[in-house]
């Protein structure tokens, strides 16, 4: 096997302490390993990007001690890698287009008389299904992925254990392409991480919930399926993830020994007193020893 790990940041504001845990664990799994480690900028979400975030986020890296072992690519550079398998989907009866507005979804849901809800997004009840009768004469806006009826998928994380997850229940058909035109980061996500030849996912733990509706688009796909482990998240002072959104504070580059030492002791590392490379260059062995391979 020839390990391909990666981090994959979005350029929406430059690392915080968070975003340098999934950062330092995907590189030190993919060393322990002897395996390579790419940098991919999920700039999908244009208008959530920052205009330099990517560059910065680069340097914060580099400062760490963490480059690519490859050329680092931008997602918003391949968007005709994800048009192919949106048509490939489309193709084999797995995406339909949906003409509802977050209203129509709202009102369908309340007359159904069972309005669901996760992470205060309502599950698609289906309307746009065509069985259902399709668009009706409704213009298209967005494209979402068909979930088979049975949709359990289970599968093992190499950090959390077995996970479980009815994906038409919990989810509903979610999103290809948005109505605004962008590209949805699940279909992105998995296009990429096929092409890139990842075969080992590490990433924040509110990824987690993700993996099930890339697990189904690797299988309509025919895609390999990587292995994933996911890392914990850091708290901030106030109990609640660090992410941009709450204002996490960016890495502050005059110390990176002491981000990356504050990011080893999430990891259940021991902090390092030297330089940035001998830090890294122990925590390698150590990381082995926490994390063994499962597959
Ligand atoms: N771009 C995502 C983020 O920054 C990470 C995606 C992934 O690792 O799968 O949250």
């Amino acid at each position: 096997m020839t390990y391909r790990g990666r981090f994959a940041p979005s350029p929406t504001g430059p690392l915080h302490a968070g975003s340098l845990v999934a950062a330092l664990a995907s590189w030190l799994d993919a060393r322990a390993h002897g395996g390579t480690w790419l940098v991919r900028i999920e700039d999908v979400d244009t208008p959530r990007c920052i205009p330099g975030a990517d560059q910065l986020i680069l340097q914060q890296l580099a400062a760490c001690g963490l480059v690519s072992d490859g050329p680092v690519v931008w997602q918003s550079r391949r968007e005709a890698l994800y048009q192919a398998a949106l048509d490939r989907l489309i193709a084999q009866g797995d995406a339909y287009p949906c003409a509802c507005s977050r209203q129509d979804i709202e009102r369908a849901l309340l007359a159904s008389g069972a309005p669901r809800e996760r992470h205060q997004a309502a599950v698609y009840p289906g309307t746009c299904r065509p069985e259902r009768g399709g668009l009706q004469g409704r213009a298209p806006r967005a494209w979402r992925f068909r979930v088979p009826d049975a949709a359990r998928v289970d599968w093992t994380d190499r950090r959390l254990g077995p996970q479980s997850q009815d994906v038409a229940q919990a989810v509903g058909d979610f999103i290809l392409r948005r109505a605004d035109g962008l590209w949805a980061y699940q279909l992105a996500v998995v296009v990429d991480d096929a092409a890139q030849g990842i075969t080992h996912v590490v990433r924040g733990e509110d990824l987690a919930d993700n993996t099930p509706r890339q697990i189904l688009l690797q299988r309509a796909l025919a895609l390999p399926t990587p292995a994933y482990r996911h890392t914990p998240l850091v708290l901030g002072e106030n109990g609640e993830k660090l992410s941009k959104q709450n204002g996490a504070v960016a890495l502050d580059l005059s110390d990176p020994l002491a981000a990356l030492n504050a990011a080893a002791r999430a990891l259940g590392l021991a902090p390092h007193a030297g330089s940035v490379d001998s830090a890294l260059a122990a925590w390698t062995p150590a990381w082995s020893r926490s994390a063994p391979p499962t597959n």
